[in-house]
């Protein structure tokens, strides 16, 4: 056996634990046959830990996962715990504790998939977006003033810092210079925004002075948003802040076809903490319990695990797995229009591993 990884599994709420559940065996299949070993540890947090305890996860999960080599996301959320309460009290103290500051968010159309763009320049759709994920828009900072008054107002601010958008950014046009188009977009608002997004703006030109070889352009996030329905084959890597990524890689998973196919990766860059991979989508509770979620966003979320802990050929045998079950196309679940369960999809790609 080769190396042997301690992997941390946070299967959450809804669908988390039906989509987490069956890609762990086929992570653990194509490790495995990688010469690896994964040891998995689930961890019972989210919203029934919250109903029990009165807190998502306990006070010293931090440090259980801190030693960990990755952790592996299914969903939380549950409509009986607000929405706040499940954001703020697991998912974003790992990204930020963990320095999780790139939310890689790759937006691909598969084979076999189809796109509600037909026709126009889809069958090219590759693009990956970074999103910055540990500050910004989703910083927490603000407040409520006067509640209950009709002077009631609320502040959000978004806070930015040069450091936070200077990692991001770097990152992001390394990834470009990788690619083979070696295109980035950065999606601004500084027409509006006159303070935060003036500070990105001037980063990024400072950072694309180190990558000549890419080629870049600002884009006003609502022009980037039209421009990913109307021309997404000129689009390559995108660069985000926090909320700007979090709604166009939604509208990225939409134009892919379903947003059960979308992986995310929480990533710490330098390696100091573990990195997270999660399916992009929620806990779904309108078809939660059912097993019919599409369990590919998951799947996908661990070959991009096996590919940052350093196991290349088991991220690539299991992506042609999935991508040859979507190419045959006779097992699909209801969000791509057929009729399969969850462990039937599963399956397939067990199968076709
Ligand atoms: P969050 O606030 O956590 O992002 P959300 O409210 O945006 O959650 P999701 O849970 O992502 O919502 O679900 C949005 C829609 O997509 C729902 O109709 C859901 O059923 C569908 N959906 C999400 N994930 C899957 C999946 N894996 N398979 C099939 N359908 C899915
Ligand atoms: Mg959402």
């Amino acid at each position: 056996m080769g190396r042997r990884y301690e992997v941390g599994v946070i299967a959450g709420d809804g669908i988390g634990p039906e989509v987490a559940e069956a890609a762990i065996p086929l992570i653990e299949k194509a490790a495995v046959a990688a010469g690896a070993e994964i040891a998995w540890t689930r961890y019972p947090w989210g919203c029934d830990y919250y109903h029990e305890h009165g807190r998502m996860m306990p006070a010293d999960a931090l440090d259980r996962l801190a030693p960990l080599d990755a952790i592996f996301f299914g969903a939380v959320g549950r409509p009986d715990v607000p929405d706040h309460v499940s954001v703020w009290e697991l998912i974003l103290p790992i990204r930020q504790a963990f320095s999780q500051y790139v939310n890689l968010r790759p937006m691909r159309l598969l084979p076999g998939v189809s796109t509600p763009l037909a026709g126009r320049g889809a069958a090219d759709l590759d693009m990956v977006c970074v999103r910055e994920n540990g500050e910004g828009e989703y910083s927490g900072l603000g407040a409520r003033y006067d509640q209950g008054t009709p002077e009631e107002s609320a502040e959000q601010i978004g806070r930015f810092t040069r450091r936070g958008i200077e990692r991001v950014v770097r990152y992001a046009f390394s990834l470009a210079a990788s690619r083979p188009r070696r295109l980035l977009a950065s999606a601004t608002k500084s027409n509006a925004l006159q303070h935060s997004m003036v500070l990105w703006d001037e980063v990024v030109r400072e950072v694309a002075a180190d990558f000549p070889e890419v080629e870049w352009r600002p884009y006003h996030v609502d022009a980037l948003a039209a421009r990913m329905v109307t021309h997404p084959d000129t689009l390559d890597v995108i660069v985000a802040s926090n909320l700007f990524g979090d709604i166009l890689t939604d509208l990225g998973a939409a134009i892919t076809g379903s947003l059960g196919l979308a992986p995310g990766a929480n990533l710490n860059p330098d390696r100091t903490h573990p990195s997270m991979f999660e399916p992009i989508h929620g806990s779904a509770p309108d078809i939660a319990g059912r097993g019919v979620a599409n369990p590919i966003g998951a799947i996908q979320a661990g070959a991009l695990m096996l590919r940052e802990l350093g196991l290349p050929s088991a991220h690539d045998a299991l992506q042609n797995a999935v991508e040859q079950v979507l190419t045959e196309g006779t097992v699909r679940t209801p969000d791509l229009g057929g009729v399969a369960g969850t462990s039937e999809m599963a399956e397939a790609v067990a199968e076709a591993m």
